[in-house]
């Protein structure tokens, strides 16, 4: 078994290790962080929950050199939350031996921003479109960057990302290292790797399941009319201490919400129509227990750790298994037991048996299954076009 100790880590981050009670290395961390700690450019395909943000920032923070206070590792995420989650852990990660890191995203003052960054910044967490902003304005200097990471690369992809990522990649002109996480590995993230990395080692640790053991399975059929009688009466049942309930749409998200806020306290709704002050607020109320239940778009999907989730409710199933595989991501994290529940109607089952084959399990249904059908031949499914607003 390797420890921290035995990657060769520089006393100042073991110590923040233990305080974070980080007590051994994940597989993903044992793997990738001697191959970073080497310089080597890397792609890293692990399940969600396994630990991908610290793998990177311990030896991120490990490397930065203090007393140079240019931005030295820059790291680029999907959405704001994201962002500022990654500032902390890496801010725990290096706090102790004086790294400094700070999130870049938009719908802050840019001004703040600026100034931010004018007082030293090592580790630079950011989001493509501000980043982008910064880049234009000349408002950053990224010359020194030694370190490029790509964090939730898929992600960032099918949100229509892939220009902005072309365009940051060939701001930095200089040699560096390059980094890219991500759960699932689609074509584009291949396309970018032949044309920006150097000889990339790749670490494998899905093995063809991107959802983690300790997670569970389940399913509600369902009609589209009895769809929220039926929730309402599962979480009645089920008394979740922490449940994220996944919409497709903002009003679908603000509707649902105020109709479990007739049944039950402590419901709230976040998608990315709010501000960013109330995105922060209510992402911190979720995290500490004072919402129980929180309804959300894909905004809460992707990437960000709410630690405590115990149950990931689909209100609708997603055409695209690699959705599910993120949204039930959000529960059973770290080896914790989680349970993810999605309601399904009869229009939903050729989607259905997708994800199964994906997730290779089997289902377990709450209440009464499907019945058997005759299965009538569909058309094939087309996917739907990329640049999606969560
Ligand atoms: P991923 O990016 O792979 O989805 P995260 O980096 O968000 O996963 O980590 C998931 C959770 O595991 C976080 O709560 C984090 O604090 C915790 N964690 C990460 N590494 C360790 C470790 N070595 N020991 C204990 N907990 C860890
Ligand atoms: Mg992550």
């Amino acid at each position: 078994m390797t420890t921290f100790s035995d990657l060769g880590l520089e006393a100042l981050i073991l110590r923040a290790l233990e305080k974070m009670q980080y007590k051994e290395p994940s597989p993903v961390q044992a793997m990738a962080i001697p191959l970073i700690l080497e310089g080597r450019d890397l792609i890293a395909l692990a399940e969600t929950g396994s630990g991908k943000t610290a793998a990177c920032a311990i030896p991120v923070c490990h490397r930065i050199r203090i007393d140079d206070n240019n931005i030295q590792a820059l790291i680029v995420v999907p959405t704001r939350e994201l962002a500022l989650q990654y500032a902390t852990e890496t801010q725990k990660i290096g706090g102790i031996k004086g790294v400094k890191a700070f999130a870049l995203y938009g719908g802050e003052s840019a001004g703040m921003q600026q100034s931010k960054l004018k007082a030293g910044v090592h580790v630079l967490i950011a989001t493509p479109g501000r980043l982008i902003d910064f880049i234009y304005s000349r408002s950053i200097d990224l010359s020194n960057v030694e370190t490029l990471i790509l964090d939730e690369a898929d992600e960032m992809l099918s949100m229509g990302f892939y220009d902005d990522l072309e365009f940051i990649i060939q701001c930095l002109v200089h040699k560096h290292q390059t980094l890219l996480f991500s759960a699932t590995m689609p074509v584009q993230i291949r396309k970018i790797a032949g044309q920006h990395m150097r000889e990339p080692k790749e670490i494998t640790l899905t093995r063809g399941q991107a959802s983690p053991k300790s997670l569970e399975h389940k399913f509600v059929f369902c009609h589209s009319h009895d769809r929220d009688k039926k929730l309402i009466a599962l979480i009645k049942e089920i008394e979740p201490s922490h449940a994220l309930i996944f919409c497709k749409s903002r009003i679908e998200v603000e509707d649902l919400c105020r109709l479990l806020q007739k049944h039950y306290d402590k419901v709230d709704f976040l998608h990315a129509g709010l501000s960013q002050d109330i995105r922060n607020i209510v992402t911190n109320k979720f995290r500490n227990g004072r919402i129980t239940c929180l309804v959300a778009t894909d905004v809460a999907a992707r990437g960000l750790d709410f630690s405590k989730v115990t149950h990931v409710i689909m209100h609708h199933l997603s055409k695209d298994p690699e959705d599910y595989v993120h949204r039930s991501g959000r529960a059973g994290r770290a080896e914790r037991v989680g349970t993810s529940i999605a309601f399904v109607t009869p229009r939903d089952l050729p989607t259905l048996n997708r994800i199964l084959q994906t997730i290779a399990r089997e289902p377990i249904w709450i209440g009464e299954p499907p019945p058997p059908t005759t299965s009538t031949p569909r058309p094939p499914q087309r996917r739907r076009p990329y640049r999606r607003t969560p």
